[in-house]
């Protein structure tokens, strides 16, 4: 700590815990009393439960983030990542999105960085395969559903319409199964639109690799919402395995193989792997060892909760640690910061507990499946109490007011379903116009085309942190701290063994 100066507080990462703990800070800190940096990637939190409806087109997808600048105006906030932490030295190593990396010393560390997908290496999936955990990704599969509705309406080849028409989801924990869900939902409601295609011309198909389905809510739920999908035409294939998806060839271990243009991998999260670039002790699974308190174990002035860290579940027996939700996340955001003032007042801290409370899943518009607190509700009440619930839930009054207008105003328009796939390169139509005549065409800056060099280097910023591109454009990497640790695998929430 400086002297004269009062501590400073750096949070890694805005998503749940991240902003909800700076958020009470900011509410609760004196004057002087403490400083709070955020570093993270995006300029919002992601309000993730609302994903599958915004791919859906329920929502729109500015109404599931919210604004870190406008929430957290008592703190400052950095776009980038962070990309190692040697906290002996109360330093953190800073990838801005924009320019030279830097140093960034603070006295109390706040490591929240969350998770990443869990993959497999199975072969085509890196080439193939998009995840479930952002805006970008849940709007890009959106456009790609629609626009694979436009390419196959519009042509008469059979195998290039049920390729096109074939939509494959692999892990069937809440995030897999409210996303196709959902996306299978506005497809067939689409339809109408397409007089070429008729809903059973689509192909949905979710691949599972245990027995079940939603791990979250009980089995009898599960298995109702097992039923509702396969009553739908999805094709549910439990106690399946992923073997290949080279060139979007599907191979399961059932020995079944089709053609697929879309492939979502929904199948769990692992710790994120800054972690291992950092002096923190981390668990067998890679994640922050934490005491209940939300301490990082055995370290002083660091703390940690969410996703990426191993915190013991004082509900369940020795050993226990909590699932990786957003119902914990927001909980021991609250604990932590209180702890955080209470040990800057040299007052008690307390300990996290809470019970797991269930879950609420949206199947569709008007469908749904609830497990609250023992209390089990289908169809029609379950989707309102996921709409309840998750409006109750979303942060700030502004999100809430702008979500219950989407909903509102969807009562009475029907949803778009229109693809605005050409987001991803708005300037490809003004470039090509800008090339003269018989010259070669120009590469989008950035891409692969464009830096033949970059091949074969070794991982940069975006790799190294686990973020897409979308994230922000590519910076050095700095020397990390601490020796690379292999992460090992996590659950679902819930705790789904995956495909
Ligand atoms: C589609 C979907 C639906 C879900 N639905 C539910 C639900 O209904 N109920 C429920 O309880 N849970 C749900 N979850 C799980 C829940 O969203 C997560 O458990 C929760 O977000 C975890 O909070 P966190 O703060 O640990 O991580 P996050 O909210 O993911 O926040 C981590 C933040 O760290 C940032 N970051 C990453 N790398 C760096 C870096 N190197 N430097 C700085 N910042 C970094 C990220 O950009 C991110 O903003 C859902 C998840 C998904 C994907």
């Amino acid at each position: 700590m400086s002297f004269g100066q009062p501590p400073h507080i750096l949070v890694v990462g805005g998503g749940y815990v991240g902003m909800y703990t700076a958020l009470r800070l900011q509410r609760r800190l004196r004057q002087g009393e403490a400083t709070v940096t955020v570093v993270e990637p995006n300029s919002y939190m992601t309000y993730q439960p609302f994903l599958p409806e915004a791919a859906a087109g329920n929502l729109e997808p500015r109404h599931v983030v919210v604004p870190l600048r406008r929430v957290l105006n008592g703190c400052r906030v950095v776009s980038g990542s962070v990309t190692g932490i040697n906290h002996a030295q109360r330093v953190a190593y800073i990838a801005p999105n924009q320019g030279a990396p830097h140093d960034l010393h603070y006295d109390i560390l706040v490591a929240c960085p969350g998770s990443i997908a869990r993959t497999l290496p199975i072969p085509g999936l890196a080439e193939r395969g998009i995840g479930f955990k952002s805006v970008a990704e849940a709007i890009h599969i959106r456009n790609k559903v629609i626009e694979r509705m436009d390419a196959a309406a519009s042509s008469t080849d059979p195998q290039l319409r049920r390729r096109a028409l074939t939509f494959v989801f692999i892990g069937g924990g809440f995030a897999g199964i409210e996303a196709i869900a959902e996306l299978e939902d506005m497809a067939r409601d689409a339809c109408k639109f397409y007089p070429e295609l008729s809903p059973s011309d689509m192909r949905w198909v979710m691949v599972e690799a245990s027995g079940r389905v939603l791990p979250e809510v009980s089995p009898a739920m599960g298995l109702y919402t097992l039923k509702q999908l396969e009553h739908r035409g999805i094709e549910m294939k439990i106690n399946t395995r992923v073997k290949s998806l080279a060139d979007g060839h599907v191979v399961l271990d059932s020995g079944e193989e089709f053609d697929a243009e879309t492939i979502v991998w929904t199948a769990g999260v692992k710790a994120h792997p800054l972690l291992a670039n950092t002096d923190l002790p981390l668990d067998d699974r890679g994640r922050i060892r934490a005491t209940a308190f939300l301490q990082v174990d055995g370290v002083e002035q660091a703390w940690t909760a969410g996703d990426c860290a191993a915190v013991p579940d004082l509900t369940k027996g020795e050993g226990a640690t909590t699932s990786p939700s957003a119902q914990h996340a927001v909980r021991q955001a609250k604990v932590l910061a209180d702890n955080i003032l209470a040990d800057l007042r040299a007052e008690p801290i307390a300990p996290y507990e809470h019970k797991y409370a269930g879950s609420v899943a949206s199947l569709g518009l008007h469908k749904g499946v609830a497990d609250v607190y023992g209390m089990k509700l289908r169809g029609w009440p379950a989707w309102l109490m996921h709409r309840t619930y998750h409006l109750s839930r979303v942060p700030t009054f502004n999100r809430k007011a702008r979500v219950l207008a989407d909903w509102t105003l969807s009562l009475f328009f029907r949803r778009e379903i229109v693809s605005l796939g050409s987001f991803a390169d708005p300037r490809a139509s003004f470039r090509a116009a800008a090339t003269p005549p018989g010259a070669p065409a120009v590469a989008a800056p950035g891409s692969a085309a464009q830096q033949p060099a970059l091949a074969g280097k070794p991982a940069g910023r975006a790799e190294a942190t686990g973020q897409t591109e979308t994230n922000g454009s590519a910076g050095a990497a700095r020397k990390s701290p601490a020796p690379a640790r292999t992460a090992g695998p996590a659950k679902t929430p819930g705790g789904t063994p995956l495909a």
